[in-house]
This record gives C-alpha cells, sequence and structure tokens, in this order.
C-alpha cells in the first residue's frame, strides 16, 4: 500500500471514528438530559399526595351524605382546594415524566375534567348540606372527580417507576461508558508514548547513519567535522594544542586494477580496523573518502602527533594483506600538522595544512610522514 492510500485511509477511518463518537455523544446527552436531570423523588411525592386526596375526599364524601354537617363539609371544602393548589404541580409532572402522545392525552384530558367539575362539586357540596336533593348529584360529582384524580395519579405513578427504572439503567451505562472511555484514552496515550519512542529511536539511528561512514563504519566526513567543531570549542577554553592528519594509501589504484573492486573494499575495511587499532580512544579515526583518512587527536603536540602517525605508518607497511593473492603489501603516505588552539583557529587551515603535508609525503617518494605546521 502506498503511504499516500494509507494516509487516506488513515483519514477517513478517523473521520469515520468522530462522526459515530459526535453522534453518540448528541444521543447520550439528550438522553441524559431528559432522565439523569430529572428529580422523581419530588414527582413521586407529589403523586402520593395527591392519590392520599383522592382517597381522603372518597372517605369524607361518604360520612357528609351520611351525616350531614358543617365540619365535613368543610373537610370537603379543603381537600378541593388542596387539589386545585395542586394544579400546577400536577401539570409540571405530565412533561417531567416524558408520558408517550397517547397516555399524555388521556390523562390530560382526566385532569382537565378534575378542574372543570370542582366548580360544580363545590357549589353542590355546599347545597348538599340543607338540600337532600342536592345530595345525589354532589354524590356523583365527588365521585366522578376522585376517579378521574385516582385514574391520573395511578397513571402517573406507573410513569414515575417507569421512568426512574430509566435513570437507573442509564447511570449504570454511563458507569461502563466512563470506565470505557477511561481504559481506550490509556490504550491512546500507550500507543503515542510507543510511537514517540519509536521515532526517537529512528532519529538516533538515522543520526547515527548519517555521521557513518557504510564500507568501513567508521565516522564518516560529516562526523569528523562535527567533532573538530566539539574539539575546537573546548581547546578554544583551555588552550591545548590539537592535532590532524591526512593518511592516503599509496598506488591504492592497483589493488583495484589487479584484484577487482570487491577485494579493494575489503582491503579498505581491513586498513581502517589496522588503523583503528592504532589510535586512542580519545583520538577520531575517519574515513573521508575513497583510500583516504582522517585522524583528529585532541590535546596532542607535534612530537606527539608525529611519532603516533609514524607508528601507524610502519604498522601497514609491516602489515601482509589477507585477502588478496597479487598484492600483498600497501603503504601509506601521512601528513599531519599541530595548531595551539585560540579563537581564530577553524577546521579549513588545518585542514589545508595537513593536505599540504600529505602532498610533501607523497611528493618525498610515498610511505612517508611530513609534518607541517
Ligand atoms: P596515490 O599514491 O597518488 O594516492 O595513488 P592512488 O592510486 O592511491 O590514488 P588515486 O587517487 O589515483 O586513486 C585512488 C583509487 O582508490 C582509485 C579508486 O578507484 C579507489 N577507490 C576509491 N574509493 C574506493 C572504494 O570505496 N572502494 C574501492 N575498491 N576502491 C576505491
Ligand atoms: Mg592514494
Ligand atoms: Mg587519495
Amino acid at each position: 500500500m502506498t503511504q499516500r492510500r494509507f494516509r487516506v485511509l488513515l483519514l477517513a477511518g478517523y473521520l469515520g471514528l468522530f462522526l459515530a463518537t459526535a453522534v453518540a455523544m448528541t444521543q447520550f446527552v439528550a438522553a441524559i438530559n431528559q432522565h439523569i436531570g430529572s428529580d422523581y423523588t419530588a414527582a413521586a411525592s407529589n403523586i402520593v399526595r395527591g392519590q392520599h386526596e383522592a382517597a381522603k375526599l372518597r372517605h369524607a364524601t361518604e360520612r357528609y351524605l351520611a351525616n350531614p354537617g358543617p365540619a365535613l363539609r368543610d373537610r370537603i371544602l379543603r381537600t378541593f382546594n388542596t387539589i386545585e393548589s395542586r394544579e400546577g404541580t400536577t401539570r409540571n409532572s405530565f412533561d417531567l415524566l416524558g408520558l408517550d402522545t397517547g397516555t399524555r392525552e388521556t390523562v390530560v384530558a382526566e385532569f382537565e375534567r378534575v378542574i372543570a367539575l370542582l366548580p360544580r362539586a363545590r357549589e353542590l357540596s355546599r347545597q348538599a348540606l340543607d338540600d337532600p336533593a342536592a345530595r345525589e348529584e354532589f354524590r356523583e360529582v365527588a365521585m366522578e372527580v376522585e376517579n378521574s384524580l385516582a385514574f391520573v395519579y395511578s397513571s402517573l405513578h406507573r410513569q414515575t417507576h417507569a421512568a426512574s427504572a430509566a435513570q437507573q439503567r442509564l447511570t449504570t451505562w454511563l458507569a461502563w461508558a466512563v470506565i470505557a472511555l477511561g481504559g481506550l484514552l490509556l490504550v491512546i496515550i500507550a500507543a503515542l508514548l510507543w510511537a514517540v519512542d519509536a521515532v526517537f529511536g529512528k532519529n538516533k539511528a538515522l543520526k547515527r547513519l548519517s555521521l557513518t561512514d557504510v564500507l568501513t563504519d567508521l565516522p564518516n566526513r560529516r562526523g569528523l567535522l562535527q567533532r573538530v567543531e566539539q574539539t575546537l570549542a573546548q581547546h578554544r577554553r583551555n588552550g591545548r594544542p590539537v592535532s590532524l592528519a591526512l593518511l592516503d594509501l599509496d598506488h591504492f589504484k592497483i589493488v583495484n586494477d589487479h584484484e577487482g573492486h570487491p577485494k579493494g573494499d575489503a582491503v579498505l575495511q581491513h586498513i581502517a580496523g589496522e588503523i583503528a587499532q592504532s589510535v586512542r580512544a580519545t583520538d577520531m579515526l575517519a574515513r573521508l573518502g575513497g583510500e583516504e583518512f582522517g585522524l583528529l587527536m585532541p590535546e596532542t603536540g607535534e612530537e606527539g602527533a608525529y611519532h603516533l602517525c609514524e607508528r601507524i605508518r610502519q604498522r601497514i607497511e609491516e602489515m601482509e594483506l589477507p585477502m588478496t593473492s597479487e598484492v600483498k603489501n600497501l603503504t601509506l603516505s601521512v601528513g599531519v600538522t599541530t595548531v595551539t588552539v585560540d579563537a581564530e583557529t577553524s577546521f579549513e587551515p588545518l585542514y589545508v595544512a595537513a593536505d599540504r603535508a600529505l602532498y610533501e609525503a607523497k611528493r618525498q617518494g610515498r610511505n612517508h610522514t611530513v609534518a607541517q605546521t
């Protein structure tokens, strides 16, 4: 899969996830607004009181008709007042409990009937005290009020139970959703940390590759330059000398011509290893290109640098190549230069001086070390 295709797929996946999450969140918030925020306890206590009012009305009516008196009449009138005073909260319950349209219409119609019957019920309750003819009609109206009220409040009662169960289900769902989201978040954080770690690792590997020569695994020209800059910066502070040598194999072309390029490569690797074994841990040997090496010797004066280079030259001269059949020995020409570092010192003049010394070593017949200050 191409990187472009992969990116498009990744983006499409993300957008899909984003949309699904947005829809789920919207629905969830709507459900929360409807259920979680509602105080069903208040609605429930209003309903219970309403049911109690209906029972009280029936009880008082029966006693009043059996034994009419002003005290019972007043109690009935007070019950009517209480029913009326609860009109507002009862209507609120219809909205709060989210009744379905069919149930709501029936319940509201029934409640409207109760409210409409109240003035007549009041009037009849008063007349019933002295007028026995009004008593039967009062009984009918009072029972109608009681029946309708009972119907309204028992419907609301049932609805409160259903709504509160839905609220409980939603709360459970919410708890699971929070747990799942928390888990998802942890997974995402772990994946991000892993990705960041992988990127850092890759970066480090890339940096190392950019400073390393592929054939010999020595630092390359960029690696040496970086190290020279660091060393010069340090030596500017302590005023110590630093030496740079250029080492070039003599007549290396002959190796390629007689043994072929692959063998030539193997010889370069072998010699790089040999030279590396001769230098100190604080020195830096680099392959500058072709059959040419650079050697940086921090805190090394003229004499020390010359001797180290001579030692390397002799080692190569005395060494027999193990991988070749015709060319068994090679020699090395070395140009070395030393400076006492000050604010003006930079890589370029050091390199030029070492190169001049190398040229002189070649001119003197190769297999020489020449020092130039
Ligand atoms: P001199 O003594 O003047 O330095 O002679 P020389 O043959 O060593 O130098 P010259 O610059 O004429 O040739 C360098 C040779 O090194 C030519 C080139 O093919 C070879 N060479 C450069 N890089 C590589 C490499 O990576 N692998 C191999 N096998 N050969 C290389
Ligand atoms: Mg050469
Ligand atoms: Mg060369």
